[in-house]
């Protein structure tokens, strides 16, 4: 496998085009992504045959499984197949065009369906099929082909109306410099289906002009210090730049351009001038002393070879974004991977607890002293940094001895003299 994509996150049955069939791939990426709920979309994916290893270059929103909220939700339930519900859309086998269903009626075991087919045209039909009550096959819906051959992602299921039959996208190829849907349909047919004009790459040198245009934006020093070239709708940047931040900076424009499928991004960070892990893991911690934030419950930091990990338990979603911002402006970072795990915020009864442990830090700890405390999960959780061990005990001493019924304390205070 190639070192860059060493992360097989998932495995699909797609098109090989030197096997020409169907076979299992493995789907890699640069990073353990989850599968949880789908991914962001333009993260790259370099897909490879399991069987002869051919590999192809694809990006997460051309894939069925990204994140539901990026998709194109424009799928139609077919009768039999589907659930039914008012708002979806439909398609009546053998019918025109799909419609969107107004309401649905039942009695005596036929459904009485009245769809909206648009330019003021009402139908009401009646359906006698049973909806399938569980295990539907396409939960989704179904992509109508040929006319929806341009948002179909692979993975869909799809209809091919004037072959009245079912089948799968399997797979995206390049034909010369066309780009084609491939398609099994369930007799075991290949359809390569030429997507439509708008679906196609721009040319090169087009984009290539797009993206120098957009990079207008950033400051010359962060400018001069990439470079990058486009091939089919593929953006490919090398260089090197000084923080994490900056390169954020860049990869935010490059997922702008629309007309781009995505970006192979091996833009490096060198800070200016090294620092230690130590120092870098002491400047972590101090973003989480220093901060007003307050919807975090606590962070776990490691740093090893300036990649910095940081285990964030948040209330709010927001914290995760507003730590991710400070950490990548820190200096020296050039890797930052955030694990966040959901924290329930504490109850009324919680909040008091907390308060009485915070007057008994305060009333122990030296002036220099940072401590937070909160609730994570029924346990009391203290972070920050205190001068002693001495202190360090001696807190946890009086917090234990406190009559308060807790499950456990969890003192995660660091020492700094
Ligand atoms: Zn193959």
């Amino acid at each position: 496998m190639n070192k860059e994509f060493s992360y097989r996150i998932t495995e699909e049955s797609l098109f090989c085009r030197r096997c020409q069939m169907q076979r299992v791939h493995g789907v890699y990426a640069e990073e353990a992504y989850s599968m949880h709920g789908g991914l962001l979309p333009k993260i790259p994916l370099l897909c490879e045959c399991d069987f002869c290893k051919t590999q192809f270059l694809a990006f997460s929103q051309e894939f069925a499984f990204v994140q539901n909220e990026c998709i194109d939700q424009d799928y139609a339930k077919i009768p039999g197949k589907n659930r039914l519900f008012p708002g979806n859309w439909i398609y009546l086998i053998g019918a025109p065009r799909p419609g969107k269903i107004k309401r649905i009626t039942t009695s005596h075991g036929v459904k009485n369906i009245t769809i909206d087919f648009g330019y003021g045209t009402e139908q009401t039909v009646d359906i006698t099929e049973q909806d399938p009550t569980q295990n539907e096959e396409s939960p989704r819906g179904y992509r109508l082909l040929p006319a929806q051959c341009g948002e179909t992602l692979i993975g869909d299921n799809i209809y091919h109306v004037f072959r009245h039959m079912f089948g799968k996208a399997i797979g995206m190829v390049q034909d010369v410099d066309i780009d084609k849907l491939v398609v099994q349909l369930e007799n075991g047919t290949i359809l390569f289906m030429t997507l439509p004009e708008e679906c196609q790459p721009l040319p090169n040198i087009r984009l290539q002009e797009t993206v120098k245009g957009k990079l207008q934006d950033l400051s010359p020093r962060i400018r001069d210090s990439i470079k990058f070239e486009v091939r089919h709708g593929i953006l490919q940047a090398n260089g090197i730049v000084r923080s994490l931040a900056d390169r954020r900076k860049i990869q935010t424009i490059f997922n702008s351009i629309k007309a781009l499928r995505g970006t192979i991004n091996h833009i490096k960070v060198e800070p200016e001038k090294f620092i230690s892990d130590t120092e870098l893991l002491d400047a972590v911690h101090k973003v989480f002393e220093n901060t007003r934030n307050k919807d975090f419950a606590y962070y776990k930091p490691s740093v090893n070879s300036s990649k910095v990990t940081v285990k964030i338990g948040y209330y709010k979603e927001s914290a995760i974004t507003h730590f991710e911002n400070e950490l990548e402006n820190l200096q020296g970072v050039q890797e930052l991977t955030i694990l966040p795990e959901f924290v329930q915020e504490p109850t009324a009864e919680e909040c008091r607890k907390m308060r009485d442990a915070e007057s008994i830090c305060k009333s122990q700890a030296g002036k220099d002293c940072k401590i937070r405390v909160t609730f994570a999960e029924g346990r009391l959780v203290l972070s920050g940094r205190v001068n002693s061990l001495l202190q360090k005990r001696l807190i946890q001493f009086q917090i234990v001895k406190f009559p308060w019924n807790l499950a456990s304390v969890e003192n995660n205070l660091r020492i700094v003299p």
